[in-house]
This record gives C-alpha cells, structure tokens and sequence, in this order.
C-alpha cells in the first residue's frame, strides 16, 4: 500500500498494514482452509471412513466436476488443463468420471441422496460436444438425479458457444451460464493467451438471453497484460451495456505454475508484467462504483448483483457454509462429512486409478472443529458480513471471543467492524480480503505458500 496510507490514521486506528505494492509470483486468492499444503495422503483413510457414514442431517450435496480441456492455454492461467486431447481421450475421461461417480453413489454417505447444486467448472466445459454434453449429464442423472437441484452451473468459453450448443446446455437443465470474457478487447486478449475473440461474447450472450437462462453471469479480470486505465473503463462500460445478472471480478494473481511466471523466470524478473496491486484494488473499485450507478449491489469481494433479491449463488453460499461437495474428475477438491479431499492432479493417473476401479484421491486432510469454524468464517467474511449468531449455533464458540485479536487489527485498522449480530467488512478491506482473512489463520499456517 502507498505510503500515505500509513501516516497520521485517525485517533483511535492503527497504521494500516504496509501492502506489497508489486505483482510478484504468488497465489493471493484464499478458496479453502486450512491450506492446500496441509493436505496429505495421511489423511486418505479419514475420508474413507467418512464415506462409510451417514452423512449429517440437513447439509446439502452439490457435485463438482472438473472439465480439464481448453482450446489454448491462457498465459495467466494455473488450473490443470489440456489442450491437446482428440475425442477419444475425452471420451474416456468422461466415462472415468461417471464411473467415478458410480464408485460413491452406492456408498452410505453418497447414495440415495439428491443434490441440490451441480457445478461443471475447468478448464472450459463448454468444450465438450453436444454429444459428450448429453451422454456425461444423462449419465449423472441416472445415478444422482438432479429433480432437487436449485442451480446448475456451466463455465463456458465465448468462442465455443455455438446456437445449438448453448440451446443443448439449456436443456440439459443448466440455470447459471457463466461466461469467461476477462476482457473485451481482442489485443488484450490475444496478448494473454485467450482463444476468443470480443465480437463472439456479444453473440454468445445474447443468444443465451434470447434462450432464457435464468442467470448469465461475466467474469472479468482486472490487470491482465497490457491491460490500461481506458481498456479497464471499457471493459466495464461494455459488461454494463450487457446487464448480466451478476459481474465476477478477479484481480490477476500470478501463480508459479502460469506461463507468464515461466517467462518472468527466463527474463530474470522479479516483478509481473501486470498492473501492481494498487491499481488493480483500484480498478475493481471503479467497477463496482460504476455498476452500482447501474443498479447491482456489491454481494461479495468479487460479485456484483443486478436483482440482489433473485440472484442467489447456491454453489458458492452453500461451499462457504460447509455443505457436502462430492469433487469429481482430475485435481477436483471436495468436501465429504467434514473432510477434505483433492484427486489425482494429473490426467493419466487419474484415468489408471479409475480403470483400476479405485477412487482417484491423492490427498486429504480431517480438519480440526477449530479449523472448520476458521474456515467458515474467513470463506462467509468474502461476503463483506457474516452473522455471528450463525457460529455460535454451529460451532458453540462466540467468534468475538474467538477471533478477537484478528477482529480487533481488522477494526483498528479501520476495514471492519461489528455491528449488533454482524461482523461487517468495508470496501477498502472487501478490496484485499484474501489478505485480511490471513490474519484469521492458526499460526502454523501464516505465510504459507497458498497452494
Ligand atoms: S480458459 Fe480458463 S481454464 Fe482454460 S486455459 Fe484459460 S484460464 Fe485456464
């Protein structure tokens, strides 16, 4: 953070936190915990054993599926992708993943249960065919029907959204189409390594509006390279233009793992070819200003809503509330019966453990009830408040005595505060939340690489 920030806080706050100002290689994002790191083969056998129980009363099940193939590989990008699969290694990863799928729907834990969200994230799963499209989802069907499910997510790619693509992920029952645009202008994108082109989002989304999704949501990224000011207040003049039901906003993080990293190495350079951290904080500020102006509601540290009222996110309200989420297909993570776990993050051993008629997890870990109470309340703080009453039912622990150190800094420093049954987040610490919610972790897991 610039140096004004530190100097002279008002009576009563502390000098707020010295902020790397620079881009450098690194995960910033926080999307579990405890952290990735911790999680082992040591912990296999606890997710086993939960498998073996009923699961508790009450907490939903959602399935994940990872859809690992991609036209190209985005420069930023840090998933586990391919680009070079023809249809029959893709078809034999669909049929890994249903029989994945078998292997847990006859477990106590799984069977008999209906979920009630579905998410097919990647990757690009918009990448199958139609074909593929109806033989993975009537396959899911038959094992775990969907006629409980409140929102089934689909990620999709503009440039592989045909008409009759689109009108089959309708009909397959998806109600949540997230477009991954990042950028709407083709310099930017090409630059970065995306296989779309700007006039393809335009005829994607307004094909799937004709067609009636229920919600059309865009993720943009702020600070992709070469990214400028006037590029950025285009991008959230055209996403305003658009009126999608919700805005996702990332601030680009650079992880070792992406190509831009790759090349930051081979040039020597410390520092990222992106905007710095200060810009980018600035720059999703803009956007949710401007959208606000438009009527949406900033919902979380990332999302702007058109109709806060009917624009709910199941997958993620019901994840950050520690529902059930049985992870599917190669390097998915999930959470069964209160454990942890991550598949085999690579495509051959995944298909080898599933044609061995094993389950394909390659780490897990049991957290404490400490951990989990954590977890919950750093992954429902992204909201920007959390009720507090919520955790003493839950957990039997008062978060204010519980995390009053963190929630103290957090207040001196002048970003939150409680209010009645809430704790509240302020736009400047909703901005750098994932750095804040640091301040939540057990010592042991303090500056750990996030991965
Ligand atoms: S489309 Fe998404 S998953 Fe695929 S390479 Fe790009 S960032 Fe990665």
């Amino acid at each position: 953070m610039s140096s004004d920030n530190t100097a002279h806080p008002p009576a009563g706050l502390l000098p707020k936190p010295v902020l790397q100002k620079e881009t450098t290689a690194g995960n910033y994002f926080v999307s579990n915990y405890p952290p990735f790191s911790a999680w082992k083969t040591d912990g296999i056998p606890l997710f086993e054993a939960a498998l073996q129980r009923p699961p508790t009363p009450d907490t939903p099940l959602g399935i994940y599926l990872h859809i690992p193939f991609c036209r190209k590989r985005c420069h930023f990008c840090y998933f586990r992708v391919y680009t070079d699969k023809d249809a029959s290694a893709i078809r034999s990863y669909i049929d890994a993943a249903l029989r994945e799928m078998e292997l847990y729907s006859g477990l106590p834990f799984i069977g008999g249960r209906k979920p009630s969200f579905v998410y097919f994230g990647g990757g690009t799963p918009s990448y199958l065919s139609v074909d593929q499209l109806k033989h993975l989802t009537s396959g899911m069907q038959r094992m775990l029907p969907w006629d409980e499910v409140e929102e089934v997510t689909f990620e999709a790619e503009p440039g592989t959204l045909t008409d009759h693509k689109l009108k089959a992920i309708r009909e397959m029952g998806v109600t949540r189409l997230s477009l991954g645009v990042e950028n709407f202008d083709d310099h930017v994108l090409e630059i970065n390594g995306r296989a779309h082109h700007s006039k393809e989002i335009g005829r994607a989304y307004a094909y799937a509006r004709e067609i009636g999704f229920p919600q059309i949501n865009i993720d943009l990224i702020a600070g992709m390279v070469e990214e400028t000011e006037d590029n950025w207040r285009e991008c959230v003049r055209r996403t305003a233009e658009l009126s999608p039901d919700s805005v996702t906003i990332y601030q680009m993080e650079v992880p070792y793992n992406t190509t831009i990293y790759k090349q930051m190495r081979a040039d020597g350079k410390l520092n990222a070819p992106v905007a710095d951290w200060d810009t980018k904080r600035r720059w999703v500020d803009y956007a949710f200003n401007e959208l606000e102006k438009h009527g949406y509601t900033v919902a979380s540290a990332y999302t702007a809503v058109r109709n806060k009222e009917k624009t709910r996110f199941v997958y993620r309200d019901r994840l950050w509330a520690g529902a059930d989420l049985l992870a599917l297909g190669v390097a998915s993570f999930g959470h069964i019966g209160g454990v942890h776990y991550q598949n085999q993050h690579d495509f051959d051993p995944y298909i080898a453990a599933m044609q061995a008629g094993q389950r394909p997890v390659y780490r897990a870990l049991a957290p404490t009830n400490d951990e989990k109470l954590i977890r919950e309340f750093i992954l429902q703080l992204k909201l920007g408040q959390t009720r507090l009453s919520y955790y003493q039912q839950k957990f039997g622990v008062n978060p204010l005595q519980r995390f009053a150190e963190p929630l103290q800094t957090l207040q001196q420093w002048g970003m939150a505060r409680v209010d009645g049954d809430y704790v509240r987040i302020n736009r400047e610490g909703l901005l750098q939340v994932d750095r804040l919610l640091q301040e939540f972790f057990l010592p042991e897991h303090r500056n750990t690489r996030y991965a």
